[in-house]
């Protein structure tokens, strides 16, 4: 087992891929209790949707669900548009990062992973990149108006100009990330800044 992550729902299947239970799973505990009503999932073509699409759940909040045509999902599906390329471009940044100044911490392990991928959802929640969720919408034609000009993730929470020859808010080593939520701005070294989490 792994520590509870509130950002995240950890679980997991002997194989190691995704499946029809595992779908319902999230569905069930993940999107349904925060999902609005009347709203619309994009799904790609993997065929083990089909199950989930059927649950009786998804009645109580008036789901509607469009599932992409096969070899579209590429052109189609927001995240793979714009978020997904951001998220993994962070990921690999701040990896590099600890790897370079903090080698006592072991990416490698499960636990870490997880953490990392914490600290960076709750970064990419920050309001300040509203325009890095649209943007994907506004490339697959469903957003008719072009979102306003934003700074990526990267761009604004590894900004040298912010960090570089400041110290850690928390630890007094080098800093390197800016927290992105506008009430904060606090400037942390890569290993601090996966124990800072925004509610
Ligand atoms: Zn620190
Ligand atoms: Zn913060």
């Amino acid at each position: 087992m792994v520590a509870p992550f509130t950002e995240l729902y950890v679980t997991n299947t002997k194989s190691g891929m995704m499946t029809s239970d595992l779908a319902i799973e999230w569905l069930e505990k993940v999107f349904m209790p925060v999902v609005p009503k009347d709203s619309v999932l994009i799904l790609d073509g993997w065929p083990g949707w089909k199950r989930m699409i059927e649950e009786n759940t998804v009645n109580s909040k008036n789901l509607e669900f469009v599932v992409l045509p096969d070899g579209t999902t590429s052109k189609l599906q927001p995240l793979d548009l714009c978020f997904n390329r951001q998220l993994k471009n962070f990921i690999r940044k701040l990896e590099t990062q600890i790897r370079y100044t903090h080698s006592n911490i072991i990416i490698a392990r499960r636990e870490r992973q997880l953490q990392i991928v914490q600290y960076i959802l709750n970064q990419f929640k920050a309001p300040r990149y509203k325009g890095l969720m649209e943007r994907g919408f506004f490339l697959n034609q469903i957003l008719d108006k072009r979102p306003a000009y934003f700074e990526t993730p990267d761009q604004y929470c590894m900004n040298v100009k912010a960090t570089g020859g400041k110290l850690c808010a928390n630890c007094r080593q080098f800093s390197y990330c800016k927290c992105s939520y506008p009430t904060c701005g606090i400037l942390i070294c890569a290993s601090c800044a996966l124990e800072h989490l925004h509610p």
